[in-house]
């Protein structure tokens, strides 16, 4: 059968794919745009989803027999999952194996922004350095500081047990308190969001994108931030409105961002590039070579099983018919 890729991925999880199916890469450094991924997927019985969205429209252009969109992601708010399902097409992601990762990235950024890293480094970097200085480039402390956790699945829980190394008081907000011996385990504390966002001095978000957490983090919320707080961002880029975020930096209402996604993306919000108090990543927070190959493999997998007529493992719609 045939599988399409529509972006370059290691090789080694493609290897395994060949051994049971014909598989096409995107040879292109750009993604295909619609037009393209609809013609490659003309006589394609799967699609190895690598950044591509998949919407209505595309979906109603797709061929009968394509089974299964098997996203490179544990985000899956590229693909219209739901009407994938009308149409009877499978649709997975690549939970877990991302998860330790996109962690350490949330706490690279975290830290960054609060002992101004990349500032550091420019200074540095533009011979400004002329000698040690005890009021140079001051931060804020993290250590012993309170961080509140918005989302507090997979990532969310391992950015939380990394803050007990720091000393930290974790409170979290979800859509319901995760059981009571993990909260004792990870020394969490489940609050409203209004709570978390008055007391935190980091606020750190793991929600995936879906139509109830776009703009969660909004002017108003940002207001209930306090003023020498900081806010991070890798899970997705509209939920946080990134115009209100940027009004709230520059009048000082909080201390600084650290941002690995963008509400637009890969356009940032012009006037958030001119200012040094927020760290700016080109979305990479599962970005280790280790993490990004695993993530292939389990796609594989996904892909496999549904082209073996069976369930996949990481199945996140409910087709109505399988196809044969
Ligand atoms: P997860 O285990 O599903 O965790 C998400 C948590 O958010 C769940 O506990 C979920 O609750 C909760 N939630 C959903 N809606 C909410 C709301 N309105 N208010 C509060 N909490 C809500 O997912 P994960 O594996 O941790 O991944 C989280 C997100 O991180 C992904 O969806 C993806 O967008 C993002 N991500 C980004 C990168 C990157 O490169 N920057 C890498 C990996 C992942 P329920 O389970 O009850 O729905």
């Amino acid at each position: 059968m045939k599988v399409y890729v529509s972006f370059w991925l290691p090789e080694a999880p493609l290897n395994v794919l060949r051994e049971k199916h014909t598989v096409v890469v995107n040879a292109s450094d750009q993604l295909p745009s619609p037009d393209e991924l609809v013609t490659q997927l003309a006589d394609a019985d799967a699609l190895l989803c690598v950044g591509s969205k998949v919407d209505k429209t595309i979906i109603d252009r797709l061929n009968p027999r394509l089974r299964i969109i098997a996203n490179w992601g544990v985000g899956y708010n590229n693909i219209d999952a739901d009407y994938a399902a009308q149409k009877g097409i499978m649709v997975t992601n690549t939970p877990d194996v991302l998860t330790e990762t996109t962690a350490d990235f949330s706490w690279a950024i975290l830290m960054a922004a609060a002992r101004r890293v990349a500032e550091a480094d420019k200074y540095v970097r533009d011979g400004k350095f002329k000698g040690f200085k005890p009021f140079t480039m001051l931060g804020a402390d993290v250590w012993g500081k309170t961080i509140g956790i918005v989302g507090f699945g997979r990532i969310g829980q391992a950015v939380g047990r990394r803050a007990l190394g720091f000393g930290m008081k974790v409170l979290y907000h979800d859509q319901k308190p995760i059981d009571r011996k993990k909260e004792q385990e990870l020394r969490a504390s489940f609050v409203d969001l209004d709570t978390l966002l008055r007391e935190s001095d980091f606020v750190s978000l793991h929600v995936p994108l879906m139509e109830e957490t776009k703009h969660l983090i909004n002017a108003r919320a940002l207001s209930l931030m306090k003023p020498t707080a900081f806010l991070v961002n890798a899970a997705r880029g509209p939920v946080v409105d990134e115009q209100a975020l940027l009004e709230a930096l520059k009048s000082k209402k909080i201390a600084g961002a650290a941002l690995d996604v963008f509400e637009k993306e890969p356009e940032v919000t012009p006037g958030l590039l001119e200012l040094p108090n927020v760290v700016l990543a080109p979305h990479i927070g599962s970005g280790s070579w280790e993490t990004r190959t695993n993530m292939g493999h389990v796609a594989v997998k996904n892909i496999i099983a549904a082209l073996d007529g069976k369930t996949p493992p990481n199945l996140v719609n409910r087709p109505v018919a399988r196809k044969p």
